[in-house]
C-alpha cells in the first residue's frame, strides 16, 4: 500500500451498504465474513489476558476434519459468504491439515486471513494462498514474550525465525505483527473473564505494577521495520467495557458467523457457544444452515442478546454505527448526523 492519508477501516461498511439494509428491512443477506475455527478448545500458549478460557473450556477438542474443509469453499462461495478468518479462540495452526483450507478457499474465491500466535508457522503449507497474515507477538523481547504467554523464552525466537522465513520465501503476502497492549491494573486478565479458573501457583510473580508489556509496545515500529511488516498496535479492552457501550441491541451479527470444528454455527466470534444457530451445519446435506439464516427463529436468537451481558464486543464500532447512525438510537444525538 502505499503512502497517503490512510481511511478508518470502519468506512467499509459503506461498501456493503445492501448487507446493512437487509439488516434493517430484517431480509438478511447471507454472512460477509465469517471465522472458520479449524481447531475447537485448544491452544498451545496461555496468554494472561486471554479471553478465550471459557469458550474454549465449553468444547471439546477438535479439528475440523478435511472433508468438512473441502466442502466449507463451494458452500461459502455458494451462499455469497466473501472472506474467511481464521483464528478462533483456539490456536488454528494446531490443525495440521489447515492448508487444506487454504485450497479450497482459493479454489473458490474467497479472501482469507489468518490470525496466529506464529509458533507453528514453520510447518504451515501454502500460506502463499492467503490475503493476509496477522502474528499476535503482543512483546517485543523474549523476556516480555515469555512473561505474557507463560511459555520459555525460546518460542518468541522460532516465532522472530518464522517470521523472517516467510518474509524472505512470500515478500507479497501482507504480513501484520499485531499487539495488544496489556496492563494488569487497567485491563481484565483471564481470571476476569473466568473466575472459576484454577490457576497453577507460577513461582515469583511479578508486582501488579509492572505487569505489562507497555514499555516492549515502544520498540513495536522498530521491529516491524527490522522484520518487513506491517504492525497493529492496540489497547486492550477495558475493565467493565460492556458498561461503556453505546449500543442496546446487537445489529451486527447477521454481517458474519462462525464455523465451529465442531459443526456448531455460531451467530458471533465473541459468544461462541451461547448464540449458537444450529448444532450442525452439515445437517441435512448443509442445507439447514440456509434455512435457517434469516428465520423467524435466527432473529429471535438475534433479539435475545443482551450486548451488556458479552464482555468484550469487537464489532461494538458495527452495533454503534448501525444503532445510532444508520439509524436513530439512544446515542444518535453524540454524532451530529447530518453535520458531514
Ligand atoms: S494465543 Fe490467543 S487463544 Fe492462545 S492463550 Fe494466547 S490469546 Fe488465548
Ligand atoms: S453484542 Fe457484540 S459480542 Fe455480543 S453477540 Fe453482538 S456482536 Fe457479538
Amino acid at each position: 500500500m502505499g503512502k497517503g492519508i490512510i481511511l478508518d477501516p470502519k468506512v467499509k461498511l459503506l461498501r456493503h451498504f445492501e448487507r446493512v439494509q437487509g439488516i434493517l428491512n430484517g431480509e438478511f443477506l447471507p454472512p460477509l465474513m465469517v471465522d472458520v475455527d479449524v481447531v475447537d478448545g485448544a491452544c498451545n500458549l496461555d496468554c494472561v489476558w486471554c479471553s478465550q478460557g471459557p469458550s474454549r473450556a465449553s468444547k471439546r477438542n477438535t479439528s475440523m476434519s478435511a472433508r468438512t474443509m473441502r466442502r466449507l469453499g463451494p458452500f461459502c462461495k455458494e451462499w455469497g459468504i466473501k472472506s474467511w478468518r481464521m483464528a478462533g479462540d483456539s490456536e488454528p495452526t494446531l490443525n495440521t491439515n489447515i492448508d487444506i483450507l487454504f485450497r479450497t478457499g482459493h479454489e473458490c474465491g474467497i479472501d482469507m486471513g489468518l490470525t496466529t500466535n506464529g509458533l507453528l508457522l514453520d510447518r504451515v503449507k501454502n500460506l502463499h494462498l492467503l490475503t493476509w497474515l496477522g502474528i499476535s507477538l503482543d512483546a517485543t523481547t523474549a523476556k516480555t514474550w515469555s512473561r505474557m504467554k507463560r511459555k520459555p523464552e525460546k518460542n518468541f525466537h522460532r516465532i522472530i525465525d518464522n517470521i523472517k522465513r516467510i518474509r524472505a520465501d512470500l515478500p507479497d503476502l501482507e504480513v501484520t505483527i499485531k499487539y495488544v497492549r496489556w496492563s494488569e491494573t487497567a485491563h481484565p486478565g483471564k481470571r476476569d473473564f473466568y473466575p472459576t479458573l484454577q490457576i497453577p501457583n507460577e513461582g515469583k510473580q511479578t508486582p501488579i505494577s509492572q505487569n505489562n508489556n507497555y514499555a516492549d509496545a515502544e520498540l513495536l515500529p522498530q521491529l516491524a521495520e527490522e522484520l518487513g511488516c506491517k504492525y497493529r498496535l492496540r489497547d486492550a479492552f477495558p475493565k467493565n467495557f460492556s458498561s461503556q457501550y453505546q449500543f442496546e441491541k446487537c445489529l451486527a451479527t447477521p454481517l458474519s458467523g462462525c464455523f465451529g470444528a465442531d459443526h456448531k454455527f455460531h451467530l458471533c466470534c465473541d459468544a461462541r457457544n451461547i448464540y449458537v444457530l444450529t448444532d450442525d451445519y452439515t445437517k441435512n446435506d448443509w442445507k439447514e444452515l440456509l434455512d435457517l439464516w434469516g428465520s423467524q427463529g435466527h432473529k429471535d436468537l438475534v433479539a435475545s442478546i443482551i450486548p451488556e451481558k458479552c464482555l468484550g464486543c469487537s464489532k461494538w464500532h458495527h452495533c454503534s454505527v448501525l444503532e445510532n447512525v444508520v439509524i436513530d438510537g439512544k446515542y444518535t444525538e453524540h454524532y451530529q448526523v447530518n453535520f458531514i
